[in-house]
């Protein structure tokens, strides 16, 4: 038996996982280790599903990027209990044996930017988009903003292991300057108004703080309370705010990019003041000039200065370039997706890609379309200089936005960040190890990372060799149970079904 390097490989592949000094660990999984070998598996209550070992496995190891090839891993009771070298553990007759020789074991992904609840009135159903997030590989999401009640349902069924899906993390309501629909959204008028709201949110449960563009003061006042109640903040840059100005008051996340543009204009300032005139205003026609006017007048210089402090305040970035790219191409894209048959019945006319380019101004005004993929290589510039700067990034979607689909798009956003020049390594991380190191400030995300969770997914090919192959999923495994590509299928017909029937 050669025990000593099993240890050192079960240490970094749970660095995946947990940000556990090393030291606890390597105790964890000791005592797991024997444990696993030696006993059969538990029937307790808590053990729904039978214990189960992966075999000559190779572990990608997310955090150097190192493959550790014929592997075995013990899962029992949600956990990763053994992780060594093929022919180190025995494997106890009552275990589940996977042989998995040729597959690539990751840990599961996670979409850091959703909204579950949608922002319309009418959400979808738990049976279609859970499903459909599970199904293709997503084991936890963060959503951005939805109807609190609901939510918290779901959170809690999900853990219960009473409905199949990913984690959740949510914020409740958005807080926003104006209340558009009071199942998902708080008007915050006033810093007073900030404080309270955040002071309630936290009494109600939500995991963070969700800000769409609430007022300069209000904002602050958000902040504030916030850091002393040590709740994270994540959202937009507020219209009022500078993307400096949200980094250096302790913002967590900033999403779609938002605010950057701006903040690398030379002419930043007059601009900024303009757009709150506008805005006040309602006035459209000023508001797309001031936009054409932020992007002709960007400054590398600037953006990199803005994005030194983003790497000093420690702030994270989901650009959700899946939805920019989405929106940018809205005018030419087909309704016949084949995806389509996954989204219910009543939602697909208002996914409808003329639809949506006809609302947002894009149809028929070619500047329009011309502008937003211009727009779309700004920002897969901006990535990439992001990159460079070590400036922390995470995967997002914005799904079910139209057109950008619970599950499937969050391999197109990995896709996508790749090709804005990221490697495959760092574009996995952004879905993996970045999301364990963000959530793990929260307490419900250090119950998802703060030990050997086993949230897997096993997949067909190296994803390391190319970040595509994160689509090619054989099976995963979520909350230790686990659910082979025919297990997938099967679901997936099912929301299929589900889909088809919500007229
Ligand atoms: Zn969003």
């Amino acid at each position: 038996m050669t025990r000593p390097r099993s240890g050192i490989c079960s240490i970094v592949f749970c660095i995946a996982f947990s940000f556990f000094p090393v030291v606890a660990v390597m105790l964890v999984l000791a005592g797991a280790r024997a444990d696993a070998a030696e006993r059969t598996p538990s029937t307790t209550a808590t053990s729904s599903h039978p214990a189960l070992a992966i075999t000559n496995v190779n572990l990608v190891d997310v955090t150097t990027g190192a493959i550790l090839p014929r592997h075995t891993v013990v899962i029992r009771d949600g956990r990763i209990v053994g992780i060594a070298r093929v022919g180190v553990l025995s494997l106890n007759r009552n275990l589940r044996v996977v042989n998995a020789t040729g597959k690539y074991l990751i840990p599961g992904l996670w979409d850091m930017h959703v909204h579950l609840t949608g922002v319309e009135k009418r959400p979808w159903t738990e049976d279609v988009i859970l499903p459909l997030y599970l199904a293709n590989g997503v084991v936890g999401v963060r959503d951005m903003g939805g109807d609190f009640t609901l939510l918290q349902r779901w959170r809690e069924r999900v853990e219960n292991g009473e409905i199949t899906g990913p984690h959740i993390v949510t914020p409740g309501p958005f807080l926003d300057a104006t209340m558009e629909n009071p199942a998902n959204t708080i008007a915050v008028k006033s810093a007073a108004d900030g404080r309270l709201y955040v002071d309630q949110l936290q009494q109600r449960g939500v995991d963070f703080i969700k800000v769409l563009s609430p007022p300069r003061e209000a904002y602050f006042g958000i902040l504030e309370e916030a850091k002393r109640k040590g709740v994270t903040v994540a959202g937009h840059v507020p219209e009022g705010v500078s993307a400096a100005e949200a980094s250096n008051a302790g913002q967590a996340s900033i999403e779609h990019l938002s605010g950057i543009l701006l903040g690398a204009s030379l002419r930043e300032q007059e601009l900024q003041e303009a757009r709150t005139k506008a805005i006040a205003a309602n006035d459209v026609v000023a508001l797309k000039k001031i936009r054409q006017e932020s992007y002709d007048s960007f400054s590398l210089p600037k953006l990199r200065a803005l994005l030194k402090e983003f790497q000093q305040n420690g702030t994270w970035q989901t650009p959700t370039l899946v939805w920019s790219k989405t929106m940018s191409e809205m005018a030419t894209k087909s309704a016949g997706d084949a995806r389509m048959k996954y989204v219910p019945a009543w939602a697909r006319p208002q996914w409808d890609p003329a639809k949506v380019s006809e609302a947002t101004g894009q149809s028929g005004d070619p500047a329009a379309a011309d502008f937003q993929r211009a727009l779309m290589a700004r920002f897969q510039a901006v990535v990439a200089e992001m990159k460079d700067a070590k400036v922390p990034l995470l995967a997002g979607t914005d799904s079910p936005d139209p057109m950008v689909f619970p599950g499937s798009s969050l391999h197109e956003e990995l896709e996508l960040l790749a090709q804005a020049g990221l490697n495959s390594l760092q574009a996995l991380q952004a879905a993996t190890r970045g999301p364990a190191e963000f959530l793990h400030a929260s307490p419900r995300g250090r119950t998802f990372f703060g030990g050997s969770q086993a949230d897997l997914l096993l997949l067909d090919a190296n994803p390391l060799d190319d970040i595509r192959n994160t689509r090619r999923i054989f099976a995963v495994i979520m909350r230790g149970k686990y659910y082979s590509r025919q297990d997938l299928d099967k679901m997936l017909a099912k929301v299929a079904d589900a889909a088809e029937r919500q007229k």
